[in-house]
């Protein structure tokens, strides 16, 4: 007999293909598809094939490693990777063909010191304050760039940035951001990049001003909603879903407290069933007597606090036998929460509930 799986993740990479189909033609510009944090919980791998078969031309991740991960499996398209610390193994990525992203002249010094011609995308920070070169320090990122490309360390294949408050189109960042970017280029005109890019998911569906030569799409190619309440109905899929097995029912009576600290009192005797996940596999704990899951196509109330392995549900008097499906979120199609509902209940974004949930989940392909 095939053992059921306690609890799993199921992606379909079906929705990956189409999610990532209706955003390149969204933008009529090339997309980057972001595969960092494990393809958001998705899975780095075999989100990327599904990407690149759907005509990504870039995939964008975070480390080194992460990106010799992505040549290990196979890939050999064009491949950024944007966050290293001193003392990474640069040759390694150069070596694999991977652009890498330098934010100082300091990183510079270590890539010329490689002693291998690289394939180097600069980054400007135009306003998040995060990595990115600041504006009063990019003239002399630009100046040694320039003398890299002299004596052969090098091509500048990209200048990018990154946006602070791309969800919110009204945000004043947003105008601020897109100038400063437009200055900075300006003052690197000696360079010729393949490609300038700043959009994430969120800008490069609500603001077309910002696509420029590629959008880097993170979320939204996982069918999540990058900008809930403000983004158009684009058709995208949520790829994810995350189910288990019901563990046991019980009866319990008025009075009964649920879970540690008895944050919930049953009023009325009823029925409540245990769903073996908890914050160990990545459930937020903060969603605790807030979430809902659907049990045999019935929303139920989570209640309680969220254990490290285990949570409780209201059954509602029902008695759904142990071994009952239960769909902890989903595309929303069948009436079973989303990544999204999960976001609201633990006061969160999808890409935390996405990225954070895996411990002891078995994770499946579709
Ligand atoms: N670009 C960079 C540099 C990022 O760090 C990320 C993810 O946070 C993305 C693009 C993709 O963002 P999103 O998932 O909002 O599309």
């Amino acid at each position: 007999m095939t053992p059921v799986a306690r609890a799993e993740i199921v992606v379909d990479l079906a929705a990956i293909r189409h999610n990532v189909r209706t955003l390149r033609e969204l933008t009529g510009v090339p997309s980057m598809t972001v595969v960092k944090a494990d393809g958001y919980g998705h899975g780095m791998v075999e989100v990327a094939r599904a990407a690149r078969a759907a005509g990504s031309e870039w995939l964008g991740v975070t480390t080194i490693d992460e990106a010799l991960a992505l040549r290990a499996s196979g890939d050999d398209g064009p491949l950024l990777c944007w966050l290293t610390v001193p003392g990474d193994d640069w040759a390694a990525a150069i070596d694999a063909g991977i652009d890498v992203t330098a934010y100082s002249v300091a990183e510079l010094d270590e890539i010329a010191a490689t002693g291998r011609s690289a394939r180097v995308q600069l980054k400007v920070d135009t306003g998040l304050s995060r990595g990115g070169a600041t504006l009063a320090d990019w003239p002399a990122v630009v100046a040694r760039a320039e003398q890299g490309e002299r004596d052969g360390s090098w091509r500048i294949t990209g200048i990018w940035s990154h946006f602070a408050a791309s969800d919110d189109p009204d945000h004043p960042a947003n105008d601020a951001q897109e100038r400063v970017f437009h200055q900075a280029l300006a003052l690197a005109g000696g360079l010729t990049p393949e490609v300038r890019h700043l959009a994430n998911s969120a800008a490069g569906i609500l603001r077309p001003s910002s696509r420029l030569d590629l959008v880097r799409f993170g979320l939204a190619s996982y069918g999540l909603d990058p900008a809930p309440g403000r983004t158009p109905d684009l058709g995208l899929v949520p790829a994810m879903t995350a189910r288990a097995t019901l563990a046991m029912t019980k009866r319990i009576h008025a009075g009964d407290g649920v879970s540690y600290g008895h944050t919930w009192i049953a009023d009325t005797d009823t029925t409540v069933g245990l769903v073996p996940a908890g914050y160990g596999d990545g459930i937020p704990r903060h969603a605790s007597n807030a979430a809902h899951v659907l049990v045999e196509g019935k929303q139920r109330a989570m209640r309680g606090r969220v254990c490290m392995d285990q949570f409780v549900v209201d059954l509602d008097g029902d008695s759904p036998a142990p071994g009952a499906d239960v769909v902890i979120f989903g595309p929303g199609t069948h009436g079973e929460p989303t990544a999204q509902d999960w976001a609201e209940a633990a006061g969160t974004i999808s890409y935390e509930i996405v990225t954070r949930i895996g411990g002891r989940f078995a994770r499946r392909h579709v």
